[in-house]
């Protein structure tokens, strides 16, 4: 049974001076910036202020200075996510490359590719995508069927994708392949990841998958003998299991979790106004206190991550309440404001239009309700 902690965190004075800067930039970067598209939180992509964001070091914020990467504390890089989160600016171009494919080619990247692929990250010029899921093989992503098959000069891939968040515009991909048959006595062994360059690879065709909400996010991607040369494996052959394990840890430890919905939170304090009624104010204070703990819950999570602890139970509690937070919200809206979602109207209508909408999607990305508790319950050793 993993211990089980939530040791309370503050924010230290330099994470708090960062927050008054970060408000500034998106202060000047942002102005006019419509609530529907703020309510499209870290999906919402503009390559410009990825690079504005690149260039004021707040990618890859605690990765060593020497790749390009800021050397700072993970409170700091959090009072980042947390102030970009709440004012839903577009971060989503560079999302996943800092959130997760650049701590893990620092993990297990070979020196070369830190070199060649980490500084344009930093940059906001680099975007990446994730290739885990498949038809058939989502939770139970033991079960890929893509192969990968060694070639005189490197590796030959055959298979198919699905849910490719931003495969469309991710220049790599980090794709875990089969590079050994299923072995029944070990589902996990014979995986390994693929760093996948997306523009120059033949034999990948990226097909569209368009969402509820008339968006393209998400993609089916097909890998038709596509070659990639020896140095595209990352880590271990074989190993991709441990690493994708990680990997998946990297994603479920931010405010992320809890914050997607922020904006429709936003807009109903500013639509009820200051003369909310007692039921009125005491369903929004009830969502203001839930808030408010979770924050303090994910603040513990960097505060342990700031000290070299893997908190991942830690984390995957905070993502299956967060999930369970942000999820209600429209619902928790519609009962406190009395106005069901309609197209069309007020900034406040179009939040919560979109946010029902998109809101059914969180509790599936980065691992289902149901996975998330069973990792929790075997993490309690209660299975
Ligand atoms: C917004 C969004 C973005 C995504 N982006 C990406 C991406 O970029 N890259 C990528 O690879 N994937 C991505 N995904 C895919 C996502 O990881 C999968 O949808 C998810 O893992 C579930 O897999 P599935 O859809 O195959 O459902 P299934 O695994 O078929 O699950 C169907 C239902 O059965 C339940 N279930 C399955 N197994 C069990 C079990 N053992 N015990 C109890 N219940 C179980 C699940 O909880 C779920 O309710 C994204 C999904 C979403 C919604």
């Amino acid at each position: 049974m993993e211990d089980i902690r939530f040791t309370p965190g503050l924010l230290p004075p330099e994470a708090e001076a960062l927050r008054a800067e970060v408000r500034t930039f998106i202060a000047d970067h942002l102005k006019g910036y419509p609530g529907v598209k703020r309510a499209k939180s870290w999906s919402g992509a503009d390559p410009e202020f990825s690079k504005a964001m690149g260039a004021r070091g707040w990618i890859g914020m605690t990765w060593p200075q020497e790749y390009g990467g800021g050397g700072r504390s993970f409170l700091e890089r959090y009072v980042v996510l947390e102030e970009m989160l709440a004012a839903g600016a577009p971060v989503s171009a560079h999302w996943v490359a800092d959130r997760q494919s650049g701590p893990l080619l620092l993990k297990f990247g070979t020196e070369e590719q830190r070199r060649k692929y980490i500084p344009a990250i930093t940059r906001g010029e680099s975007y990446f995508c994730i290739g885990m899921s498949e038809p058939n093989s989502g939770s139970d992503l033991a079960s890929i069927r893509t192969r990968a098959e060694k070639t005189a000069d490197g590796w030959r891939i055959n298979g198919q994708k699905i849910w490719t968040s931003k495969a469309h515009t991710a220049h790599h991909m980090i794709a875990l392949v089969r590079t050994q048959p299923q072995d029944p006595k070990d589902r996990h062994a014979g995986l390994s990841q693929f760093l996948i360059d997306m523009k120059e690879t033949k034999g990948v065709t990226i097909r569209p998958i368009r969402n509820m909400a008339g968006e393209q996010m998400f993609n089916e991607v097909f890998f038709e003998d596509a070659e990639v040369p020896a140095d595209a494996l990352v880590g271990t052959e074989g190993g991709g299991w441990g690493q994708v394990t990680t990997e998946l840890a990297f994603e479920r430890s931010g405010p992320e979790r809890y914050l997607s919905s922020y904006q429709l939170l936003f807009e109903l304090v500013r639509e009820i106004g200051a003369d909310a009624g007692p039921a009125e104010a005491a369903g929004i204070g009830r969502l203001a206190a839930h808030l408010s703990t979770l924050r303090q819950m994910s603040i513990s999570i960097a505060t342990m991550l700031e000290s070299g602890e893997t908190p991942n139970l830690a984390a995957a509690i905070v993502k299956e309440l967060g999930v369970a937070y942000e999820q209600d919200m429209p619902g928790k809206a519609h009962d406190i404001a009395g106005i069901s979602p309609r197209m069309g109207g007020g900034d406040f209508d179009q939040v919560m239009a979109y946010m029902t909408m998109a809101a059914r999607s969180f509790s599936l990305r980065g691992g289902t309700r149901e996975i998330m508790r069973g990792i929790i319950a075997r993490g309690l050793g209660l299975r």
